[in-house]
């Protein structure tokens, strides 16, 4: 952790892309301030204490500084240490929420109850957004005609068939639509991304054993596709997977993938979100972009800034909700004005955020729900 630190040279490049540091004009919430935090824990020139947790816990991970640094600090890697030896002083929500939330049965009970609470409430908020349609997937899905191009492995992660239902049946027509058979295995679950951000390595580390023991027993794949570019994040810096990990609307535009995809034309206006998590880590937001101008009549409107976060920052919308309303306000002011029919994004907690906060009457969804309900079926 300390060599990961010492790769900063301090000099401030990031700052100014930094959410946090936007919101504060505090250097102490800023990437430079948060290793230089990290060091001085480390030197016992500052106490382990509430206050640090505090500044380590509110970074929201969008890894944009990450993205602009020049001497490559890993900082998401550097924070989930740091929040790991800080585990012990981190609010009791802040620590036990990715656990309630990567169990499916927990979390389809917190929704529940979320829904019962009022709407000042940012669980509550959340909860009214989320699909109240869970699905429940097949191990293997078969084209029904034609050649087999290949097979892949769907990640559903610990909430997909909960809140994202309609996404995880879009990338089935989709992917079979394109020839592909497509694994679903059962044993996998949560990806360990907002564990491994509340400073739970074990657990984080225990989850990705268990997806890779699941994702392995499903035989040979060309790739292991994620349709939340969150999980995506997390696992494309998973080191010998059973199979290359590939967002999803990257693989569908891949050329020879695309080429057996027709649209019906659509006549709306579209604005795309393209989440942090896409834009800084994953870097495919083109291949977003690419896909939905393959509808005709399409228009698509990018709204927000480019690798800037929303606000919803995995559980920030639900433990930080002053801030997480702050940074989704601009969005939101250009929803007002752009007054589209649609809005997209390939995160789910972005979209849930998003949503909760419009109140235009656009239909918020997944980009491959979209692309699902005009893909001409033969
Ligand atoms: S851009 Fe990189 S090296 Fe420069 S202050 Fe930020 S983290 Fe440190
Ligand atoms: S990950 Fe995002 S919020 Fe955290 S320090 Fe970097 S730019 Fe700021």
């Amino acid at each position: 952790m300390l060599a990961d630190a010492a790769r900063c040279v301090k000099c401030g490049l990031c700052l100014a892309e930094c959410p946090t540091y936007a919101l504060s004009a505090s250097e102490a919430l800023s990437p430079r301030g948060r290793i230089a935090l990290i060091q001085a824990l480390d030197a016992g020139q500052l106490p382990a204490d509430g206050h640090g947790a505090e500044i380590l816990g509110s970074c929201l991970l969008c890894r944009r500084c990450e993205a602009v640094c020049p001497s490559a600090v890993p900082f998401a890697r550097l924070m989930d240490q740091g929040r790991a030896q800080l585990r012990g002083r981190l609010s009791r929500r802040e620590r036990w929420l990715p656990a309630l939330l990567s169990r499916p049965t927990l979390s389809r009970r917190l929704l529940w109850l979320g829904r019962l609470l009022p709407k000042s409430s940012s669980l509550g908020r959340v909860a009214r957004q989320a699909s109240a349609v869970a699905t429940s997937l097949k191990p293997l899905y078969r084209p029904k005609e034609g050649e087999v191009r290949g097979r892949v492995g769907l990640f559903t992660g610990c909430t997909g068939e909960l809140l994202d239902a309609p996404a995880l049946e879009a990338a089935l027509a989709l992917l079979l639509a394109a020839g592909y058979e497509v694994a679903v295995p059962e044993g996998q679950g949560c990806c360990g991304a907002l564990d491994a951000h509340a400073g739970n390595a074990a657990r984080a580390g225990a989850l990705m054993e268990r997806n890779r023991a699941a994702f392995a027993g499903a035989g040979r794949l060309d790739a292991i596709l994620s349709i939340a570019t969150g999980c995506g994040a997390w696992l494309g810096d998973q080191q010998n997977p059973p199979a290359p990990h590939e967002d999803i609307c990257a693989f569908l535009a891949r050329e020879e993938v695309l080429a057996r995809l027709r649209f019906h034309p659509l006549r709306a206006v579209v604005a795309v979100h393209l989440p942090c998590s896409l834009v800084n880590v994953l870097k495919t937001e083109q291949a977003v972009l690419h896909l939905l101008e393959k509808v005709p009549d399409l228009q698509v409107r990018e709204i927000g800034r480019r690798g800037g976060c929303c606000g919803a920052a995995g559980t920030a919308a639900i433990l930080r909700p002053g801030m997480a309303r702050e940074l989704r306000q601009p969005l939101l002011d250009e929803l007002d004005d752009l007054g589209p029919d649609l809005v997209v994004s390939s995160n789910p907690s972005c979209r849930l955020h998003l949503a909760d906060g419009d109140d235009s009457g656009a239909n918020h969804l997944h980009p491959l729900v979209l692309l699902a309900q005009q893909l001409v079926r033969e």
